[in-house]
């Protein structure tokens, strides 16, 4: 199981979910984080960059480079979107903050269970179907291929 790293952005006004596949890439590994609003503070650069709906993820690409190809990954397959795409280094969850609101969201379904249990039931469907269409309609970069 992969485990939790929340990191925050330059300006500290947002936080983000980060998991690692197989722990491989160590949280260092993500060199500057920007969320949607301190993101316009930097110039994108694809050689060390990856974008999701306004957040701007920086990595250290030597570093990378030297974990990755010891695990056999061909250098020149090696670039800031296949390490978020492939889940080297990437949210943890759809959304930086999905883990989180998803807590408070089921929360808020869970109270109904008391006091109407088949509003309940139906809510707890749609949520999950819901939750995924707003995603893909917001335009996360992990729903583009669902
Ligand atoms: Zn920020």
């Amino acid at each position: 199981m992969c485990q939790n790293h929340v990191i925050q952005c330059e300006c500290k006004r947002s936080r983000a979910n980060f998991m690692n596949l197989r722990d491989l890439l160590p949280p260092q590994i993500l060199s500057h984080l920007y969320c949607p609003q301190c993101s316009d503070r930097v110039t994108f650069n694809p050689e060390t960059m990856v974008k999701d709906n306004g957040w701007i993820l920086e990595f250290d690409m030597e570093a990378a480079r030297v974990f990755l190809m010891s695990e056999g990954v061909p250098g020149k397959a090696i670039t800031p979107d296949f390490i978020f795409d492939q889940g080297y280094f990437t949210w943890n969850g759809f959304t930086p903050t999905e883990i989180e609101d998803r807590m408070k969201e089921r929360e808020e379904i869970m109270k109904l269970a008391k006091v109407d249990r088949r509003k309940f039931m139906e809510e707890l469907k749609s949520w999950g179907i819901n939750r995924m269409e707003r995603f893909k309609s917001e335009g996360w970069r992990k729903t583009a291929n669902l």
